[in-house]
């Protein structure tokens, strides 16, 4: 029997994010290693629990910054729609976030419009994880640039990794529409298809994975989750590069099914760095470690390519389909600023009925998320 994510949201939310950060962590401590580099420093079953060597908390890096910017651009949005009635698409907002997370890396980021993220004020954001160049120079350039209005042919992975609050928050709505607006906010930085088709199929499984009905006993596996949502977004996004986008996922999906080694099987999809590979690295963690995330997270990881990334994507598809509660509380306790990560996902929680129940809009609330009237 499919479990009704919608009745217990908090937990599914806190788990897509958290899951997503403690990829995010693990992986940051690896990212620019090769395979033997690894397993040299760690052991022939390579990274396996956070290395706090450096630091107290396992840090979390760019992937997890800008996930929570996502979520921040998107809930200013919507609370500016409910204060005003006037509707906007997602992606203005987001937009307006990104350029405070690149002020937070050091930038000038805009003099005329207003900081619309209460999340600068958390200090711990206010640093440098190894950010991506294309995200960077792509906010630098001073223009919101869109699907029609394309700055580069970059398809790294700097766009899907950051995505996942924009499938939980609009998930559930089988149209056109939502995958669309995925591959725009992806196309504020990166402009090649496969970037494009990489967001919109994060966001259609995070979607489907919450929103996916209870009585649907496809849905009983993540693979049929994944199924339906390759299916959906390759047939309605017609882009160039669709068949190998599709391709690379059956890969990851049929590999998924053998019982060769995780790291054969990995180094097969590829390292990670580019869009359509971080997809199918998650994709092939996430079927084959569908009920046991930190293992999941733990194969997603432990390679020569985008470790963080790959971390990152499958950490957000597995928490959303395990939730919160099935994370080991050594990892939630020692992973840094877990309390704003919480704190962002239950607010995508209570921003989900913004519309049904204007309650929501507290004192508390607007002072986090109407910073720009
Ligand atoms: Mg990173």
């Amino acid at each position: 029997m499919c479990v009704d994510r919608i009745k217990d949201k908090e937990n599914y939310f806190k788990g897509c994010l958290i899951g997503g950060a403690i990829g995010d962590a693990l992986g940051y401590a690896v990212e620019f290693y090769s395979y033997d580099r690894i397993t040299d420093k760690y052991g022939p079953q390579g990274i396996r629990k956070f290395d706090l060597s450096r630091s107290e908390k396992a840090l979390i890096s760019d992937d997890t910054q800008m996930t929570l910017f996502t979520a921040n651009g998107i809930l200013a949005g919507e609370t500016y729609s409910a204060l005003t009635g006037v509707e906007i698409a997602p992606r203005e907002f987001v937009y307006k976030a990104y350029l405070d997370w690149l002020t937070t890396q050091g930038y000038p980021a805009h003099k005329t419009d207003k900081r619309i993220s209460w999340l600068m004020g958390i200090p711990q954001l206010l640093t440098r994880r190894a950010p991506g160049n294309t995200c960077i120079s792509s906010l630098l350039s001073g223009e919101k640039r869109s699907l029609s209005k394309p700055i580069n042919t970059s398809k790294g992975c700097g766009a899907v990794m950051r995505i996942a609050p924009f499938g939980l928050f609009y998930g559930g709505k089988d149209d056109d529409g939502f995958l669309t607006e995925a591959m725009e906010i992806g196309a504020l930085t990166h402009s090649h298809p496969l970037s494009h088709y990489a967001c919109a199929l994060v966001s259609d499984i995070i979607g489907r994975i919450i929103y996916g009905k209870s009585n649907n006993e496809n849905y009983d596996t993540l693979i049929g989750v994944i199924e339906d949502a390759v299916k959906n977004v390759c047939h309605k996004v017609r882009l160039p590069y669709g068949e190998q986008f599709e391709k690379s996922v059956y890969k990851a999906i049929n590999l998924s099914k053998n019982d060769r080694s995780d790291v054969e099987n990995v180094t097969e999809l590829g390292e990670g760095w580019v869009a359509e590979e971080t997809v199918a690295i998650a994709i092939y963690c996430a079927i084959k470690y569908q009920n046991d995330p930190i293992e999941g997270m733990i194969a997603a990881v432990n390679h020569g390519g985008d470790s963080d990334s790959t971390g990152a994507v499958a950490g957000n598809i597995l928490g959303a389909w395990n939730g919160y509660a099935a994370f080991p509380k050594e990892f939630v306790n020692n992973l840094e600023i877990s309390n704003v990560i919480e704190e962002t996902a239950v607010d995508l929680v209570r921003g989900t009925d913004l519309f049904k129940d204007f309650k929501v809009l507290t004192a508390d609330w607007l002072k986090k998320y109407d910073l720009c009237r």
